[in-house]
């Protein structure tokens, strides 16, 4: 096989990867590329013969370049592009004939860093979270030992405070293996036709006595007719999540009403409070793991800030989605948007 040929194989095989592929010559000149260089790194002018340092200027890259050209070597960089791309590069010797020619591979991370911090930041919410209760908790204990047990009037007290935050904390214990097991593709829906207004006049019963103690009126608007297709159970579970944040952040005395609306060929059901409303800065986070507008409010109701995550993950089982709106002053609507069974 001549220099040609094996050229040619080469280009062929690095048009195949997605990866992006750049060689030099001695000089440092590109003499060789794939498709996805030249549409990362070169997009507007060919990159044939272009010096690498003007298509990427990182001093690392150039060093790494030199050690393979001049000293035989192969080394690993990091390299972050303007556009904030982030790439592993792995530049080696070439020997493709009598010339001496180096190699980079750049393997794009950007998407597993940003996975990375994502998953940090969920462990220190976690964190965070679960040490909250827990500092409650060593608090009332110590003031027990220190003589709060002889305390007749507040023992009651310290040792409800105990309980709630244990309980707090069992909660998100479960909240949070809920949402993983979600993640992880776990947990199946088995969509059937169900009867809408029967479950929501299920979980008005259930959430009754919550709402009666804010004076809050539940109505439903559904026809007893409508049948949406949906896993019952998780339906429910995404309702009661709803309707339960509707109570807890409608003012007292306020309504709380679930519809229905068949749209296209999907099925709309509506949660709106007449509460204060969310700011739209907040809109556009509130469905996020761990995210609350207001932390200690939250915390005080027993919440959790995984509800509306919970919600969504459940939807997009569905192959549907959950929405918001909200008119500050006015209240809020949410929405679980459902394929429907039939046109
Ligand atoms: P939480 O356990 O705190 O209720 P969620 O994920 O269910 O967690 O909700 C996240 C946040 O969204 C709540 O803390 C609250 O700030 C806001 N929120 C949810 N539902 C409503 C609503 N109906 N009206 C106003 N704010 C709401």
């Amino acid at each position: 096989m001549d220099e040609k040929e094996r050229r040619d194989i080469l280009a062929a095989l690095l048009d195949t990867t997605r990866e992006c592929v750049l060689v030099t010559d001695e000089g440092y000149r590109i003499s060789g590329w794939n498709e996805a260089a030249r549409r990362t790194f070169s997009p507007n002018i060919s990159p044939e013969g272009r010096r690498i340092s003007e298509v990427l200027r990182e001093l690392d890259l150039h060093e790494a370049f030199r050690k393979a050209l001049d000293d035989g070597l192969e080394s690993d960089i990091r390299l972050e592009i303007g556009t904030g791309r982030k790439f592993d590069v792995h530049v080696s010797p070439l020997r493709l004939g009598e010339t001496r020619e180096a190699i980079a591979f750049f393997y794009e991370t950007t998407r597993l860093d940003r996975l990375e911090v994502v998953r940090q930041e969920f462990l220190s919410n976690i964190s965070h979270e679960l040490r909250t209760p827990l500092t409650s908790i060593l608090a009332f204990v110590e003031t027990l030992e220190d003589g709060g047990v002889d305390d007749e009037e507040n023992k009651r007290r310290f040792l409800s405070v105990i309980r709630r935050n244990a309980e707090r904390m069992n909660t998100l214990i479960a909240d949070i293996l809920e949402l993983s097991q979600i993640e992880a593709g776990k947990v199946a829906v088995e969509p059937k036709a169900v009867g809408l207004s029967g479950l929501v006049n299920e979980i008005f019963t259930d959430l009754g006595s919550k709402a009666r103690s804010r004076e809050i009126k539940l109505a439903s608007t559904i026809d007893p007719e409508v049948r949406v297709f949906a896993d019952s159970q998780r339906l429910e579970q995404m309702l009661v999540n709803l309707i339960d944040n509707a109570i807890k952040f409608d003012r007292v005395g306020g309504t709380v009403t679930v519809s229905h609306e068949r749209r296209d060929d999907l099925d709309l059901i509506s949660v709106s409070d007449t509460g204060e409303g969310i700011l739209p800065e907040h809109l556009v986070r509130i469905f996020e793991r761990f995210y609350r507008v207001d932390r200690a409010r939250s915390r005080e109701m027993g919440g959790t800030g995984l509800g509306l995550s919970i919600v969504k993950h459940l939807a997009r089982l569905h192959h549907g989605d959950a929405s918001v709106e909200s008119v500050l002053g006015r209240g809020s609507t949410f929405r679980i948007e459902l394929p429907a069974l039939e046109k």
